[in-house]
């Protein structure tokens, strides 16, 4: 069967055929229909982030997947089943602890593999198996849309991470920004526009017409440039956010954010950057996280509950954002073309088949 790989010899992904998966014992056989591209995906092919599997020179890529159930296996999943699967596996032999809770989102280093990420292979190929509990059910008329489950599921565990750090008191977020206007930014003003979130901006560094920022404005947000003003600025010029989602890996951005924070508001940051050396007033930001309550939150990953979340959001989409996200599908021959990037692509996504 067709997968697309990287390898250590080569720059770029291509076809490689590789042998079809035989479930083991609890795992069920997944025909894989469509599989996203993200930023990760280019840092893991440029060797910044990520890893091949043990003993392996090879990696099959894909980590944002919506396939479909072809042998259950005995899982109790039935043939049929649209399914979406989680990225974290245990590592073999190791401790399984946050897996057995259900927080393998909440693992450290060390105690995780990533399909198509990190020690393991991805989803990128004709059929891949997976234990059944890392398979979420989704409705069929999901087949094209749902491997955006796992971008938004990202999204929803760092809201939630972001809303229980303020749980302690009577937190009434209104404003909300967003730094980035990639495919993750745009899902993220996406589900914060499900979420009720009135007044949402949108940071990018595009020049209009450009398809990002009639996103942004198609779901009534408002598109700043961060080129025109710096983030310590926007608070006056626009005004203090209650909510920030960082997803853009600009690494200053992390530290800028407690500037565009008001009183009592949380930044919660997604992006994954390379090392970065600035200089910052240290003393002054560590006094305003102090003396106005602010918070600052990492998140990565997520499990299934925010996969089950994810869903729904995906369901409260309004109708054109999905497409409106998904510029570009490929066949997996065209693998080349499939992971360039320009200005009019948002969202690429491999096909391997349909329902
Ligand atoms: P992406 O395609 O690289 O998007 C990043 C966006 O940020 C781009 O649109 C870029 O603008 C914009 N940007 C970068 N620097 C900027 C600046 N100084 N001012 C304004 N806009 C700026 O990546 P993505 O797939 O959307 O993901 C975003 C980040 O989140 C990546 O670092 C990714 O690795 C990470 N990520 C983390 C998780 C997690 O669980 N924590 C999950 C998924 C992704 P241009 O396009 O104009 O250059
Ligand atoms: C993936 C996450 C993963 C993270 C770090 C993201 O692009 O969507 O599932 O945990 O990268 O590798
Ligand atoms: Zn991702």
């Amino acid at each position: 069967m067709r997968a697309i790989v990287v390898t250590p010899e080569t720059d770029a992904p291509y076809v490689r055929e590789i042998e079809r998966p035989e479930p083991a014992p609890g795992e069920a056989l997944v025909r894989i229909l469509r599989v996203g591209i993200d930023g990760t995906d280019h840092e893991v092919i440029a060797g910044g982030h990520g890893g091949y599997p043990e003993g392996q020179s090879h990696l099959v890529l894909g980590h944002e997947a919506i396939g479909v159930v072809e042998d259950p296996n005995g899982t109790g999943l039935d043939v049929g089943q649209v399914v979406v699967p989680t990225v974290r596996r245990p590592v073999e032999g190791g401790s399984t602890e946050y897996f057995e809770r259900g927080e393998p989102d909440m693992a450290p280093e060390g105690h995780y593999v990533e399909r198509g990420i990190a020690g393991a292979h991805g989803f990128m190929a004709e059929y891949v198996t997976s234990p059944a509990e890392f398979l979420v059910p989704v409705p069929s008329a999901f087949a094209e849309t749902g491997f955006l489950i796992e971008p938004i599921s990202n999204v929803e565990k760092a809201l939630s991470l972001a809303r229980a750090s303020r749980s302690g008191f009577e937190w009434t977020p209104e404003s909300a920004m967003v730094l980035g206007n990639g495919p993750l930014g745009l899902l993220s003003v996406g589900l914060l526009d499900a979420a009720g979130f009135g007044r949402l901006y949108c940071l990018g560094r595009r020049d209009r017409p450009d398809p990002t920022i009639d996103i942004v404005e198609r779901l009534g947000a408002t598109y700043v440039d961060s080129r025109e003003h710096s983030l310590r600025e926007i608070s006056g010029v626009h005004e203090p956010m209650d909510l920030v989602i960082e997803a853009t890996g600009h690494a200053p951005h992390a530290f800028e954010t407690v500037d565009l924070l008001a009183p009592n508001g949380v930044g919660a940051l997604l992006g994954i950057p390379g090392d970065h050396s600035l200089s910052l007033d240290a003393g002054r930001l560590h006094r305003e996280l102090v003396l106005s309550n602010k918070a600052l939150v990492g998140s990565v990953n997520s499990s299934v509950p925010h996969f089950r979340t994810a869903l729904d959001t995906l369901a409260a989409f309004p109708d054109w954002l999905a497409e409106a996200v998904i510029t570009d599908a490929f066949a997996p021959e065209a693998v080349e073309s499939a992971f360039e990037s320009d200005d009019d692509r948002i969202k690429s996504v491999i096909e391997f088949d349909t329902l």
